[in-house]
């Protein structure tokens, strides 16, 4: 592999559709491994940063960051990795090791984060991608490769913030947006026993939203329902990017509530209800190490299964479309149709 081009999808200017190009293969690191992609979800951070939204990107930029494939070479110093192991590569795909951050075990607020994208130099809409073997994760034999690609991005973004603030039993918490992380958010929140609520402003998910874990189904434009949830959430998981009525959810927590943000939405807020009820607004991205490993296990046992659309990766730019659309029910995975 390590000898021939890399195929891969790149989008050559800000906001283009993808085209194939061929590159060298990026050098390996000394802890590095080369994967060859079998499978990659497609997520919105892909989209947005083709849009160049986060202003990091440089072009052509392969996106690609939910990556499952097979290890197919391995640096001098890379540990616990052989040719031929199945594993999974999320957002990150290395970290400076030595930040405060870094050394405190929080790899994902590494203070060099920008470079340690999995998709710097390029993604994993292509045919290879090498990443640090110490963000390369082994998978169990039986968890599916599309499943393990949403789970390494998705997966961790929502397990993280369940598992680090709704530590108390019976903690009611509201899961805002039955989308791609929202219904994972609500199959892990169940499964961590949560009485759970989804929120969501189109009532037709409600049935859907039932399955996949969730207690209760309360909709955002129902103002009698928001009325009578005042003051009843413990915590609120927000993985909607869309316009939201803050006024109204900040109502339904409790006092010293929390709200958690995962998505990108506008925000605006009322100081007085922030500072009167003491309540906390919080970002989470990604999760550290133990966590995904962690994530990896619990998805395992409590078979967590995100809902996936499988397509060609020669078709990425209509995957892409769709997500944008937002026609994606619930994540798109593109396997590789143009490698081995
Ligand atoms: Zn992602
Ligand atoms: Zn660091």
């Amino acid at each position: 592999m390590s000898s021939s081009k890399v195929l891969g999808y790149a989008a050559k200017a800000v906001g283009q559709p993808l085209e194939p190009i061929t590159y060298e293969p990026p050098k390996l690191g000394e802890h590095d491994v080369r994967v060859s992609v079998t499978h990659c979800g497609v997520c919105h951070s892909d989209i947005h940063a083709i849009d160049n939204y986060y202003d990091i990107t440089t072009f052509p930029f392969v996106p690609g960051h939910e990556i499952v494939g097979h290890v197919s070479e391995v640096g001098h110093a890379a540990s616990g990795l052989k040719e031929g192991d199945r594993v999974a590569i999320g957002w990150q795909g290395r970290s400076c090791m030595q930040c405060e951050w870094c050394l405190q075990g929080e790899d994902q607020l590494c203070l060099d984060i920008v470079p340690s994208g999995t998709w710097v130099p390029y993604g994993g809409f292509s045919s290879s991608v090498i990443a640090d073997s110490r963000f390369v994760y082994q998978l169990p034999d039986d968890m599916p490769s599309e499943v393990a690609a949403v789970l390494t991005c998705a997966g961790v973004t929502v397990y993280s913030p369940l598992r680090s603030y709704a530590t108390q039993p019976a903690r009611k918490i509201g899961i805002i947006g039955v989308g791609g992380l929202g219904h994972l958010a609500l199959q892990f929140a169940r499964a961590l026993d949560y009485d759970v609520t989804a929120i969501s402003s189109s009532p037709e998910k409600k049935q859907e939203a039932l399955s996949f874990g969730a207690d209760h189904f309360l909709s955002s434009d129902d103002q009698t329902s928001l009325r009578e949830a005042m003051l009843s959430f413990d915590l609120l998981l927000c993985t909607a990017s869309n316009k939201i009525n803050w006024e109204a959810l900040l109502n339904i927590l409790k006092k010293k509530g929390r709200l958690v943000l995962i998505g990108f939405p506008d925000v605006e807020f009322n100081s007085t209800e922030l500072v009167a009820r003491q309540l906390s607004i919080t970002g989470s991205f990604l999760g550290n190490r133990t966590t995904m490993r962690e994530m990896f296990s619990f998805a395992q046992e409590y078979n967590i299964m995100p809902k996936v659309e499988l397509m060609p990766m020669t078709k990425v730019n209509e995957a892409i479309r769709k997500v944008k659309e937002n026609k994606a029910r619930y994540r798109i995975v593109l396997f590789n149709d143009t490698v081995e």
